[in-house]
């Protein structure tokens, strides 16, 4: 392959199936999701993986919803779903879903009760769970085990056909009471539930097992490699006794770990909790680890492909650091955005020797990495707002910014020199004070002085405003899940921080949602999915550097 990196442990595996010729050299994967949920970051890996391997050996990957659960599923998850697998950039070859597959299904049960192979059982939940064994000593037999096939065979049917309510009766692989593997230990592969199902509505009331439904729904795609998480190993023998016993496709199974970030959790049921109990404002609040979420915050899709390739695959859980993916959005961004100007916490900057009702028009660069990337033009005149922290009355030493005395360059406009400042009655600085050289303008600069520090700035006149969300890390703590007491004791009361008036230049009111900008030394932001002409919104994406690894250095 023509890529330099070494081959992942999947790869290797799918290298030596084509080798060997085993599936003719065909290479068919899965993302099989179960739609009760957005899709988080963890999941966006997942698709990376199956639909780049797919890519890789030119192969296929089919989208499979497993919706074998009627209660939790959902069309809105649905079509998020697919919303947010074609946003990350992948096609997939065919659309599937496994309550297509339910009659066969119940006909693949059929078969196995009429080869011996599976009973109804009349034990509850419970009664089951207590007669499992343990992993040192073996089960206890279900009184029902030994029904005849056609006993069964009657049973089954009256199953399917409503004649018993939820829990009543379930449908039993017949395997081994005493295996090593508790999995193994007649599972359950049907359940009764008078539930609606998002498809089938009222047609079925028992429902397939996630281990009986996935490897025949695996194996009618006839999918070659079925890639799932590390927690599904001991399931492995019972995905393939039911192939076996079936004498269907021979589909794998292989597992990878699951990949987890720090400062937030991952999993659907505490996602859903977040938004139910309104900690966030929906599942695509730009704090959440859903793809949703990362979108309208401004991450780029690129960057969340490029975070799973660096991460790779490994056989052992882990936790990945968070500002790994950060490290990858600031990288595409820094590529891909104009840099504009934004004042977010303004203070009045006066030029006393700029003509009061004059205004320059500065054409500024938009983006420095990008030789295509144009100019737009800046007005400039005798009032700018500039950051507050700019300024200061008594600098400490080395200080490059505006100060009595020092001089500055203003960012695409020209230098200026500090000449102190004026205070309201409470003794806060009103107004910076400043005279400029009209021989300094940027990229005609006869001036011969040479500036240390550069500053942002927008024309007062000229300034418009939006909303800005500064938006932090959901979590304080690395990993709140595995911290004491509930994950929801960790969220960060800061994780969000509004600034409803923030000064920005002209140009950039033409944002439009989605819109991807840099505001020139504060961050990479993004215009709001909620953003309108009459209403700016942007959404901080992330910090210029990584603000959280300096917090440990010092600490
Ligand atoms: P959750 O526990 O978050 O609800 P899940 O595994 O139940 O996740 P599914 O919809 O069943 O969610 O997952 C679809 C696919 O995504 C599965 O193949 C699963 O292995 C994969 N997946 C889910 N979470 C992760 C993760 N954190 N890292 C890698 N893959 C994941
Ligand atoms: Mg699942």
């Amino acid at each position: 392959m023509s890529d330099e990196r070494s081959l992942n442990f999947l790869e290797e595996i799918i290298e030596q199936d084509i080798a060997e010729g085993n599936n003719n050299g065909r290479v068919h994967t899965r993302f099989p999701p179960e739609p009760n949920g957005y899709l988080h970051i963890g999941h966006a890996t997942s698709i990376c993986l199956n639909f780049g391997l797919a890519k890789r050996y030119n192969g296929k990957c089919n989208l499979r919803f497993d919706d074998t659960n009627p209660v939790t599923e959902e069309t809105e998850y649905v079509e998020s779903i697919k919303n947010d697998i074609k946003w990350l950039g992948f096609q997939w070859d065919n659309e599937f879903y496994a309550s297509d597959y339910f009659q066969k299904l119940y006909d693949f049960a059929v078969e196995l009760i009429k080869k011996g192979l599976a009973y109804v059982d009349d034990l509850s939940a419970e009664e089951i769970a207590a007669t499992k064994g343990s992993t040192v000593a073996p089960g206890s037999d279900s009184p029902f085990r030994n029904r005849s096939i056609e006993e069964n065979l009657q049973l089954f049917e009256a199953m399917r056909d409503g004649k018993y309510r939820d829990g009543e009766k379930t449908l039993r692989a017949k395997i081994d009471m005493a295996h090593p593997n508790l999995l193994m230990r007649d599972p359950l592969m049907y359940r009764i539930k008078h539930e609606h199902h998002h498809r089938t509505g009222d047609k079925w009331c028992i429902y397939p097992m996630y281990d009986y439904a996935h490897g025949q729904s695996d194996s009618i795609e006839e999918i070659t490699h079925s890639i799932c998480t590390l927690e599904f190993i001991h399931h492995r023998p019972l995905y393939n006794w039911f192939i076996e016993q079936l004498g269907i496709f021979p589909s794998h199974q292989y597992e990878f770990a699951r990949r987890n970030l720090t400062y937030t959790v991952m999993s659907k049921r505490k996602l859903l909790q977040l938004v139910n109990e309104q900690h966030v404002a929906g599942w695509d609040d730009p704090r959440m680890p859903t793809v949703s979420g990362m979108r309208r915050r401004g991450y780029p899709a690129e960057a969340i492909r490029q975070f799973s390739d660096t991460i790779g695959i490994a056989k052992r859980e882990n936790i990945v650091d968070i500002s790994m993916l950060e490290f990858c959005v600031r990288e595409h961004l820094n590529k891909t955005t104009n840099r504009v100007m934004a004042v977010l916490d303004p203070v009045k900057l006066i030029i006393t020797n700029y003509p009061e009702g004059q205004e320059d028009i500065f054409e500024a660069e938009n983006n420095p990495e990008d030789p295509n990337g144009g100019t737009r033009p800046v007005p400039f005149s005798r009032e700018l707002w500039i950051e507050r922290e700019d300024f200061l009355e008594n600098p400490p030493k080395k200080f490059f910014r505006l100060a009595p005395g020092n001089i500055v360059r203003l960012k695409s406009a020209y230098i200026v020199k500090c000449e102190g400042c004026n205070k309201d009655a409470h003794g806060n600085i009103s107004e910076v004070l400043c005279t400029y050289l009209p021989e300094s303008k940027s990229g005609n600069d006869t001036s011969g002085l040479s500036v240390k520090g550069t500053i942002h700035w927008v024309s007062v006149p000229h300034a418009r405003t939006a909303e800005v969300r500064m938006y932090d890390r959901l979590f304080r703590v690395e990993d709140p899940s595995n911290e004491e007491g509930n994950f929801k004791d960790y969220i960060n009361p800061d994780s969000i921080n509004i600034l409803p008036s923030v000064y920005i230049e002209p140009e950039l009111a033409k944002a439009k949602p989605g819109d991807k900008v840099q505001f020139m030394r504060k961050g990479y932001f993004c215009a709001d999915t909620e953003s309108t002409a009459g209403k700016l919104i942007f959404n901080r994406t992330v910090t210029l550097k990584d603000a959280w690894a300096k917090e440990v250095r010092k600490s």
